[in-house]
């Protein structure tokens, strides 16, 4: 699974982190970026796709 968090929309609202903070982080300027951009683990591929769900301006691409 491929991840990446688009930063022109993301607006640091947190919930990604919440749901997923193996993956997501927030950066210095309080958007989330991913840690990683490739995952295995299919527990973490589920929260990834929760937190995508999530994601109220559709940042997260997978
Ligand atoms: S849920 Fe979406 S808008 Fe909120 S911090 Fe994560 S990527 Fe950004």
């Amino acid at each position: 699974m491929k991840i990446k968090v688009n930063e022109d929309a993301c607006i640091g609202c947190g919930a990604c982190m919440a749901i997923c903070d193996e993956v997501f982080e927030m950066n210095d300027e309080g958007l989330s970026v991913a840690k990683t951009n490739e995952v295995t683990d299919e527990e973490i591929k589920e929260q990834v796709k929760d937190a995508a769900e999530s994601c109220p301006t559709s940042a997260i691409e997978i």
